[in-house]
C-alpha cells in the first residue's frame, strides 16, 4: 500500500480540498476574466483498473501489491498530461503488480521469473519523471513495477574520502537526514527532491540546484551497482580513472534499460557555514543574460545564478512585468563568501544591473536572513511550493508545464527566440493567448541552460491536444536551433522522437549491442532511450 497520491504530486494528505479548488477557480475566473467552475475530486472509488495478467511466482508473493490504488500510482509519473490522465482515472495500461523487493536476492529472482517468463520490468524510484520514464504500453503484454523504497539505507561511510555506499531506493530527504548525523551532506537537490530517489537521479542524470561546478548527479558518483538480467555490474570506486570509457557512464542516464541499480558510492561534503547572495534587476533582458554569461566564464562558480525574465519575475517573483532579476549565491563550508559575491556583482553592475541593499545577504555581515522578504525570497518560496500548487490549477483546466534544454551561448538567442514564438504562437491560436517564461537553471562557461514555463487557459477542454501543440512546436525549436532536447529531465518516451534525431546513430546501434548483453530478453523498460 501506498500513501502516495495517484494523481497530484506528493501525498494523499496533499491533494487539494473542494473548498480549495474553488477558492483557485475563483482566483483563475478574476485572472482570465472568465467563470471557470470547480470540478468534482477523484475518489479512490473511481479506480477500476484492468485485472492483473500475472502470477507472481510464490516465494515473490509477500513482497506483491495488485492494489488498484497501488498500481495506479505506478501507472504514471508527474508531468502535465500524467496528473491529467490520473486525475480523470484514465489508466488502460497499468502495471499488473508492483513489487518492493528487500534484498538483491529477491531482485535477481524478479530479474530471472520476468526473463524466462517475457514479462516487462519498469524500475520505478520516486515516480517523479516528467518524461514518461516507466510508462507501460500497449505492446507490453505483462508488466509489473519494481518499487525500490525498500533499498533505503546509508549502508557505509567513509569520512576521509568524505564518501558514503547509500542504497538506491533512499529519497532525498531520508538520505541527507542520515548524513547529517554524520555531520555530513550530499548537497544534490532537484525541485522534486521530496518525492525522487538516489536511483532515480542516476537514471536519469538529474540536475541539482547548484547553477554551475558539480550540480549533476554525474559529479557525486564515485561507483554504481547494478543488477542487470545477465548479472551484476559494479565500478571500482575512484575518484578519477583514464582507464578506458567509463563503467558508471554507460549506468548514468541508463533510465532502467540495462538493469536496475541497487546501491552506489556517492561523494559528500560538509554543511555550508558561509553564504552570500543577492539580486541583481536589469532593465534590459539581454544586459541579464551577458552578465550571467560574463560571471559564468569568470570561473567564480556561484552556487546560484539564476536569470529570471521579466515575464517568470512577475509570476513567480511577485515583480512588476518590467526588468529581468539575476539571482547570485554562493556558500561553502570553510571560506567567506563575500569577494565572491562582490566580483559577481561588479560584473552585473558593469552591464547595467541594480541592487536592492536589502537583499544583499552575506553570513559574514549580517545578522540572519531578513533581507530575503524582498523578490528573491519570493522566487524561492514559490520554487519550493510550485508542485504542490498546481494540484488545485490543473485539474481546472490551466495549462501549466515546463520544458529545458541546454545551448552555447552563440546559439542562444536564436533558440531563445525561436522557441518563443513557436510556443507563443500555439497559446495564441488554441487558448488566445497565455505567457512563456524562461528562466535559467544551469550557467556553463560556453552555454545556458533555459527553462521554459508555459501557462495558458486551456478552460474550453482539450488541454492534452493543446499541449501536446506546445511542446511538439518547443521541441522541435530546441533541436532546429542546436538545442538538445533535455539537459535533466531524461528522455523517457516523451522526448525519444527529438533524441534520436539528436545523438549518433552508431551511438543508438552500441547502446541496442549493449542492451543485448546486459538483457538479453529484453525485459527491462522497453521504448525509453531505444526500442
Ligand atoms: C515537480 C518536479 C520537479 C522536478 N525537478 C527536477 C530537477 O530539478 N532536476 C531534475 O533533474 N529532474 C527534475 N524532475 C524530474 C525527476 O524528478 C527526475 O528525473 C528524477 O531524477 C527522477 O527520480 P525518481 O526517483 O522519481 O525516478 P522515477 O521517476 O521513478 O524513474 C525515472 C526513470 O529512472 C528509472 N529508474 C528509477 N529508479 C531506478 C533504479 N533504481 N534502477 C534503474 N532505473 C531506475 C525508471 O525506470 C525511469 O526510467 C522533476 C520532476 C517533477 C515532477
Amino acid at each position: 500500500m501506498t500513501d502516495r497520491s495517484y494523481w497530484a504530486w506528493g501525498r494523499i494528505s496533499d491533494e487539494p480540498t473542494a473548498a480549495d479548488l474553488a477558492a483557485a477557480a475563483t482566483s483563475l475566473s478574476e485572472r482570465y476574466g472568465r467563470t471557470i467552475l470547480p470540478v468534482n475530486l477523484p475518489s479512490q472509488s473511481d479506480l477500476s483498473l484492468r485485472t492483473p495478467r500475472v502470477k507472481v511466482p510464490a516465494h515473490l508473493r509477500d513482497i506483491t501489491s495488485i492494489d488498484d490504488a497501488d498500481r495506479a500510482v505506478h501507472t504514471y509519473g508527474r508531468s502535465f498530461p500524467d496528473r491529467i490522465r490520473a486525475f480523470k482515472a484514465d489508466f488502460p495500461e497499468p502495471p499488473d503488480a508492483v513489487l518492493r523487493p528487500e534484498t538483491e536476492d529477491q531482485i535477481e529472482q524478479i530479474l530471472e521469473w520476468a526473463s524466462t517468463n517475457a514479462i516487462t520490468v519498469y524500475p520505478f524510484g520516486g515516480g517523479s519523471s516528467v518524461v514518461s520514464g516507466f510508462e507501460p504500453d500497449t505492446a507490453d503484454e505483462r508488466v509489473i513495477s519494481l518499487d525500490m523504497e525498500r533499498f533505503d539505507k546509508v549502508l557505509e561511510i567513509d569520512t576521509q574520502s568524505r564518501a558514503a555506499r547509500i542504497q538506491a531506493g533512499i529519497y532525498g530527504p531520508a538520505l541527507e537526514r542520515e548524513l547529517k548525523k554524520h555531520g555530513l551532506t550530499m548537497r544534490h537537490f532537484p525541485q522534486s527532491f521530496e518525492f525522487s530517489t538516489l536511483g532515480g537521479w542516476i537514471a536519469t542524470r538529474s540536475g541539482g540546484h547548484y547553477a554551475t561546478n558539480h550540480t549533476h548527479i554525474d559529479d557525486f558518483v564515485e561507483s554504481v551497482r547494478m543488477l542487470t538480467p545477465s548479472g551484476p555490474w559494479e565500478s571500482r570506486r575512484l575518484p578519477g580513472s583514464g582507464a578506458g570509457p567509463s563503467p558508471d557512464r554507460l549506468v548514468l542516464g541508463s533510465e532502467g534499460i540495462f538493469g536496475v541499480i541497487t546501491e552506489a558510492w556517492v561523494r559528500l561534503q560538509e554543511p555550508p557555514g558561509f553564504r552570500a547572495s543577492a539580486g541583481v534587476y536589469f532593465e534590459n533582458y539581454e544586459d541579464a543574460w551577458s552578465a550571467a554569461r560574463e560571471i559564468g566564464q569568470a570561473k567564480l562558480w556561484p552556487a546560484n545564478l539564476r536569470m529570471l525574465d521579466a515575464v517568470e519575475g512577475k509570476n513567480a517573483a511577485g515583480m512588476d512585468g518590467t526588468k529581468t532579476l539575476l539571482v547570485i549565491g554562493f556558500e561553502s563550508s570553510d571560506v567567506p563568501q563575500t569577494e565572491s559575491l562582490a566580483a559577481c556583482l561588479k560584473i552585473a553592475r558593469e552591464l547595467g544591473g541594480v541592487t536592492d541593499p536589502d537583499e544583499i545577504i552575506d553570513s559574514e555581515t549580517s545578522a540572519s536572513g531578513a533581507g530575503r522578504q524582498g523578490a528573491v525570497g519570493r522566487w524561492r518560496a514559490s520554487f519550493i511550493r510550485a508542485p504542490y500548487a498546481m494540484n488545485s490549477t490543473i485539474p481546472l483546466g490551466l495549462i501549466h508545464d515546463t520544458f529545458e534544454t541546454a545551448v552555447t551561448w552563440d546559439a542562444w538567442p536564436t533558440l531563445d527566440s525561436e522557441v518563443r514564438s513557436g510556443v507563443q504562437k500555439v497559446l495564441d491560436d488554441r487558448c488566445g493567448g497565455g505567457t512563456i517564461s524562461c528562466r535559467f537553471t544551469h550557467v556553463y562557461p560556453d552555454g545556458p541552460a533555459p527553462y521554459y514555463t508555459f501557462i495558458a487557459p486551456g478552460f474550453s477542454g482539450g488541454e492534452l491536444e493543446i499541449w501536446s501543440e506546445i511542446k511538439e512546436a518547443a521541441s522541435k525549436a530546441i533541436i532546429k536551433s542546436g538545442g538538445t532536447i533535455t539537459h535533466h529531465h531524461a528522455v523517457g518516451k516523451l522526448h525519444r522522437p527529438w533524441y534520436d534525431q539528436q545523438r549518433p546513430g552508431l551511438f543508438e546501434k552500441s547502446l541496442r549491442a549493449t542492451k543485448n548483453v546486459l538483457d538479453p530478453a529484453g525485459i527491462m523498460n522497453p521504448g525509453v532511450l531505444i526500442d
